[in-house]
């Protein structure tokens, strides 16, 4: 009997036991005579037809399980294809040479080749030449390391196109790879690749967009840094997020030592604690008087120091983040000029005082002031008596030094509540305010202060090397309460110093009306001596100049003003303004044409032939550089020689560039002029430049002749200066000869020509050859 009872479930054991027992009924029946097979009983054959039957039945489901194994094995053989020869990554078994030993169908179909085709082929055939260096790694590191070893590079397939992979390579014995194969040991390569193109893609176009904005922004950086202007941008918690390059100059702190602290650090004090308490105000109310609008404000460098500047801050959103930028712009280069424009505006350049404009400004306030107090003011005007002269002679530099000390004098002779201002050239002004409600007390105390002036003006000055004496005169008016317009006040106090100037310089006036009329007509004069000489209104007088031997040898030229209202106008008329106009170089150049002509007219006859002409000229005259040129073709246009020709130079010429004045006087005296130095002894040549001078001779100032009898002091200068002159090897005349006694007298000194009323008054041309020979 089977020992088996569950026949649904027949174990192995079971199976084996049924099997042996089927064959040896099968046995047993084969090999039993007929006699021994009846002695079966029907028991034992149904018995083994029931088994026989059982077996039947394990045999069917030994069926059906080997049916079901079959379909299994084809499914995982379907599986395998599916997962081995069709995987999305391309599988390859290389050898340690690196041939190619077998390959799923992916890693045929990546490289473009069939699979047959591949096998024994190197794999570094399929690799891009630029990425061999990746694979050879690849393979390095698979030595080296235990654990699989990943890259990615480019292959290409036989067809030459390109793909991105990722390679996974694993070393793996050759049985491990290939157990089919017969075992060796050697070590081969398990590489699993799998095509990464679209990443690469995908990563190659994320890489552009990153260049591109890393371009981008380094092109804001780029301009950023090259704005003049500060920006500065900080979080809503007021923390420093950027700051450009000028941000850093303008404060001097490096970006790093600013970044992530708050903007504070770049404040002066006073906003510095103000500033967390605007911020969270704003960002509370939305309230602030700084966005938008740009706002002059103070700023604080790293050094302490304080800047103006002006900011600008916009609010922006920045990812969803509020930030602000702020614009800065240092303005102290503005502010700079602002107050440079304002200085410009309202002060002279030269002296840093108020000019005319600031001054007219506060005389305004002082007529107003004094209205309400009652007090008199006072404006006085100041000029410089002969400062053209030094202009013209020194130069405009040594003349800017003289006005600038004038200034510093002047000044501590006001008090502070007065002003002084300079309107230009050589004019000053004094402004003084809150004197005497008593006219009178008033006028004196104006007076004492104008005396003050005239008194410090007068000291000496050292102007460069150069010492200098100068004097001022100034006009003087009194207000009250005035009604009259500033201009008009100013202009009384401009005549006034003309009148002063008329008194002799050196003085003060009052302004006084009766005498506004010849202001006036000084004002006229200017414009008639234009005039003048266009209309070629001057003439020239001679006054014969008479040797020791009582002869004429020659005469000095002396202008006149054939004025068509006035007749015959004097020198001292009109001189003075013509040089403090700069007439005096037409009119100059007319006198010397003229006098070269009258020359011309004297060498034709014989009694005149050998006349020697003095010519007057003005120091701005010979300070110009062309004057040496100018003389020799006045001369050249007349034929006339120039040893004729003497020019009358005055003091105030030789105050002028030294290398100069000596350099023309030579060039002068080696073309043939003769050089006479005027008005000796009023002056103040020292002699040691005398010595220096190509002179020829002196002229003894009239006024020490004239007194030269009775006055001993006189007598003593007279006699000095010829001692001197001679000394020199200079001739000396006088001049101003009036008496047959000063004649004498200065005669038996040893002078050498006499020029003067004893002899003749200067006489039109026509009357002097009359003279000339009558003299003779
Ligand atoms: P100056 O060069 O000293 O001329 C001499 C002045 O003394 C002349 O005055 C002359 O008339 C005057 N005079 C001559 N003899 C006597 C006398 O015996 N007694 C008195 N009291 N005076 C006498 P004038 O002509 O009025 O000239 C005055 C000044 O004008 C000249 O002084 C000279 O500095 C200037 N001047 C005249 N003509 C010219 C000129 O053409 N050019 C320049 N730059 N200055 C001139
Ligand atoms: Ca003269
Ligand atoms: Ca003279």
């Amino acid at each position: 009997m089977p020992q088996n009872s569950d026949q649904s479930q027949p174990s192995d054991e079971h199976r084996q036991d049924l099997r042996q027992r089927a064959e040896s009924a099968v046995a047993d029946q084969i090999g039993t005579s007929p006699v021994e097979q009846a002695a079966l009983s029907a028991q034992a054959w149904a018995e083994l037809v029931h088994e026989l039957r059982v077996h039947q039945i394990e045999l069917e489901m030994q069926n059906d399980e080997l049916r079901q194994s079959e379909q299994a094995l084809a499914a995982v053989r379907e599986n395998y294809f599916e997962l081995y020869e069709l995987a999305p990554v391309g599988y390859c078994t290389v050898s340690e040479s690196g041939l190619i030993l077998q390959a799923n169908l992916s890693a045929a179909k990546l490289l473009g080749s069939e699979r047959n085709k591949l096998l024994k082929q190197p794999m570094s055939k399929f690799i891009l030449a630029a990425d061999q260096d990746v694979f050879y790694r690849l393979r390095r590191a698979l030595r080296d390391h235990s654990g699989p070893q990943m890259a990615e590079l480019r292959m290409v397939s036989s067809a030459g196109t390109e793909t991105w992979v990722a390679m996974t390579a694993t070393a793996v014995q050759e049985d491990e790879a290939q157990p089919e194969r017969r075992r060796s040991g050697r070590a081969v390569m398990r590489v699993v690749m799998s095509d990464i193109s679209q990443r690469k893609l995908a990563e190659q176009a994320l890489e552009g967009s990153r260049q591109s904005l890393l371009q981008a922004a380094h092109h804001t950086q780029t301009i950023l840094d090259h704005v003049g202007d500060a920006v500065v941008t900080i979080s809503a918690t007021g923390l420093v997020e950027t700051f450009n390059k000028a941000a850093a100059l303008m404060f001097g702190y490096a970006e790093s030592e600013v970044l992530g602290r708050n903007i504070k650090l770049l404040m002066p004090e006073l906003h510095r604690s103000l500033h967390d308490h605007y911020l969270s105000n704003y960002l509370a109310t939305g309230r602030t008087h700084v966005i938008s609008a740009p706002r002059d404000l103070e700023a604080s460098r790293k050094d302490g120091s304080e800047f103006p500047i002006r900011l600008t801050v916009s609010e922006v959103d920045s990812g969803g983040r509020r930030i602000f930028i702020g614009l800065v712009r240092d303005m102290t280069q503005d502010r700079r000029q602002l107050e440079e424009v304002h200085r410009l505006a309202f002060y002279d350049p030269l002296t840093g005082l108020p000019n005319r404009r600031l001054l007219m400004d506060r005389l305004k306030q002082a007529l107003i002031n004094s209205a309400r107090s009652g007090a008199h003011g006072s404006l006085m005007f100041l000029d410089l008596d002969h400062f053209k002269q030094l202009n013209d002679s020194l130069g405009h530099d040594v003349g800017d030094l003289l006005l600038t000390q004038v200034a510093g004098r002047i000044q501590t002779c006001v008090r502070e509540c007065d002003s002084l201002a300079r309107l230009g050239g050589d004019e000053f002004v004094i402004l003084l305010e809150g004197l005497s409600v008593e006219a009178t007390e008033a006028a004196a105390e104006a007076e004492e202060i104008a005396g003050k002036i005239l008194k410090a003006l007068r000291e000496p000055y050292r102007l460069g090397p150069h010492d200098y004496t100068s004097t001022p005169s100034i006009g003087i008016v009194l207000f009250l309460d005035s009604l009259d317009p500033v201009e008009t006040l100013l202009k009384r106090a401009d005549v006034a110093m003309y009148q002063a100037k008329a008194a002799g310089r050196n003085a003060a006036r009052f302004f006084d009306p009766a005498m506004q009329a010849a202001a006036f007509a000084h004002a006229e004069l200017e414009k008639e001596l234009r005039q003048g000489l266009i209309e070629h209104e001057f003439v020239l007088h001679y006054q014969i100049q008479v040797g020791g031997d009582g002869h004429t040898h020659g005469a000095e030229a002396l202008v006149r003003w054939n004025h068509p209202r006035l007749g015959l106008v004097q020198p001292s008329q009109f001189i003075p303004l013509a040089e403090e106009t700069g007439m005096i170089l037409p009119l100059g150049q007319w006198v010397l044409e003229a006098a070269c002509a009258q020359l011309l007219a004297w060498s034709k006859k014989p009694a005149t032939a050998h006349w020697t002409l003095a010519v007057n000229v003005s120091a701005c005259q010979f300070a110009k550089p062309d004057f040496v040129a100018t003389v020799a073709a006045a001369l050249a246009n007349c034929g006339v020689q120039p040893n004729r020709l003497k020019l009358e130079l005055t003091e105030s010429t030789l105050v002028g560039d030294v290398v100069d004045l000596i350099a023309k006087m030579a060039a002068l005296k080696a073309f043939g002029v003769g050089l006479s130095l005027d008005d000796f002894g009023t002056g103040f040549s020292s002699l040691s430049q005398l010595k220096r001078l190509p002179l020829e001779q002196l002229k003894i100032d009239q006024s020490f002749v004239r007194d030269v009898l009775t006055n001993p002091s006189d007598a003593m200068i007279a006699r000095t200066i010829l001692a001197l002159g001679h000394n020199l090897g200079l001739t000396v005349v006088a001049e101003g000869v009036e008496t047959a006694g000063q004649h004498d007298l200065l005669a038996d000194m040893g002078c050498d020509a006499f020029q003067g009323f004893y002899f003749s008054r200067p006489v039109p041309p026509e009357q002097l050859m009359g003279l000339g020979t009558a003299a003779d």
